[in-house]
């Protein structure tokens, strides 16, 4: 496989003003010929300090991508540093200064002379015109290694790097019989912490080569990433769907999507599989399962409807909970969930109610109620199911692992998993 260094140039980088989204673009462009990206490196605009890292990135690796420092200012110093630490001239490229000639006087710029660095071209590389800006990109082939300098506007780099650097590179790699492809896909894992999935799976963790596989936490939820290396897309594909299949056999349901799934993608599947309808009466989610459930394209079709029943008025006028209820347990209490739950059942005729109510905070907590406890509560046919909770976190993220929450238990009462009660 290819290895790839990209050097992003820039002091603005190093000192977290523009986020290095070049690197980024760049790496995910080069999956599509099965490059390999083994670093991934920032630098000033210093000449030692660049010299320095494209020097170790030579020992390392055969493909170097620098982006940044092609401007005609003091501080562009790309072209220049890898030009002398190869010991390769710059020479002026005559087209390039008559273009850029022509560019200042069409926009009646006043033309500084050091726009003439921009028209210097190592000799022997092969320069990438660039239509919508000053510098051109430069391709220069050194014995094993192929360097490539790109502007550092992602406006600029990003369409060089896809209509002139792919499509070159994936010819020399296609014509050394070296072309592949890197390809991943993502499990979406549920219900499982990261230590327990990754106990389960231990034997092909250990044993992993082709595909790689690498959990990653992801809030609530654990996602492992698989990635293949193929001679063709059709070949890592196929690998891809070996080994997750293998995955799938020993995690089962806790497996619920894969890539752009999301939960409420799945659970609105199984809505739809098991033809059951759903009403939502939400007080501390403020209507973010509805948002995510309605998220979903075709979710009329198992969603009747979502009410947000911030107050106690509008538990007691809009679900019918009994204010005794309320008075004696609290708003936020077993019971309360049960009621919103079972009130917009019947309110909407729907087969399952479902009710969530909590203390997002930061106030309002007692030693009792802290802050973060939330009850949720499912009602069905013939069956009734109020869980309790102890969210922790900002108010944003205990809405957020409230809806997570109940999408879960939705999914697995739709599995057959859960048994009806009030759990504690
Ligand atoms: P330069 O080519 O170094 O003159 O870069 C010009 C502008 O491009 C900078 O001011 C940044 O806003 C942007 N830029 C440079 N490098 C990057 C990068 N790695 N990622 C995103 N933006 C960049
Ligand atoms: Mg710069």
């Amino acid at each position: 496989m290819l290895r790839c260094e990209i050097i992003a140039v820039g002091t603005e980088l190093l000192m977290g003003q523009t986020i290095n989204t070049n690197a980024r673009d760049i790496a995910r462009e080069l999956l599509s010929l099965g490059v390999g990206v083994y670093y991934q490196t920032v630098v000033g605009d210093n000449r030692e300090r660049l010299e320095e890292v494209v020097r170790r990135a030579m020992d390392r690796v055969d493909l170097i991508i620098l982006s940044g420092g092609l401007g005609p200012t003091n501080d562009d110093l790309t072209r220049e540093t890898v030009a002398q630490l190869l010991g390769i001239p710059l020479e002026k490229n005559v087209e390039w200064e008559k273009r850029l000639f022509e560019f200042f006087s069409r926009f009646k710029r006043p033309f500084a002379e050091n726009n003439l660095r921009q028209a210097m071209v190592p000799e022997g590389a092969l320069m990438l015109p660039n239509d919508r800006g000053t510098a051109p990109g430069i391709i220069l082939e050194r014995g094993k290694h192929t360097f490539v300098l790109l502007p550092g506007p992602p406006r600029e780099m990003l369409p060089m790097l896809r209509d002139q650097v792919i499509p070159l590179l994936k010819k020399k790699l296609e014509t050394s019989g070296k072309l592949s492809v890197l390809q991943s896909r993502v499990l979406h894992v549920i219900g499982l912490g990261e230590s327990t999935l990754v106990e389960m799976i231990q034997d092909m963790l250990e044993r992993q080569d082709n595909p790689t596989i690498a959990p990653l936490a992801k809030g609530t939820e654990v996602h492992l990433r698989l990635t293949a290396h193929g001679h063709f897309p059709g070949e890592a594909e196929s690998l891809l769907t070996r080994k997750a299949e293998e995955i799938k056999a020993i995690l089962g349901d806790y497996v619920y999507g894969e890539d752009a799934d999301t939960l409420e993608l799945a659970v609105g599947r199984q809505l739809i599989a098991a033809e059951k309808s759903l009403a939502l009466a939400e007080s501390c989610s403020g209507g973010l399962l509805t948002h995510r459930l309605t998220n979903i394209p075709g979710s009329s079709e198992y969603l009747l409807s979502g009410l947000v029943t911030y107050s106690n008025k509008a538990k007691i006028g809009l679900l019918g909970i009994d204010p005794a209820i309320i008075a004696d347990k609290g708003a936020v209490s077993a019971e309360v969930a049960a009621g919103m739950a079972a009130g917009v059942r019947r309110a909407c005729g729907a087969d399952l109610g479902l009710g969530i109510t909590g203390i997002a905070g930061p106030g309002g907590g007692t030693p009792q109620k802290p802050v973060g406890l939330t009850y949720i509560s499912l009602e069905a046919e013939n069956f009734y199911l109020t869980r309790q909770y102890r969210f922790w976190g900002c108010r944003e993220e205990i809405k957020d692992r409230a809806s997570q929450a109940a999408l879960y238990l939705l999914r697995l009462y739709l599995l057959g998993k859960l048994k009806p009660g009030q759990e504690e």
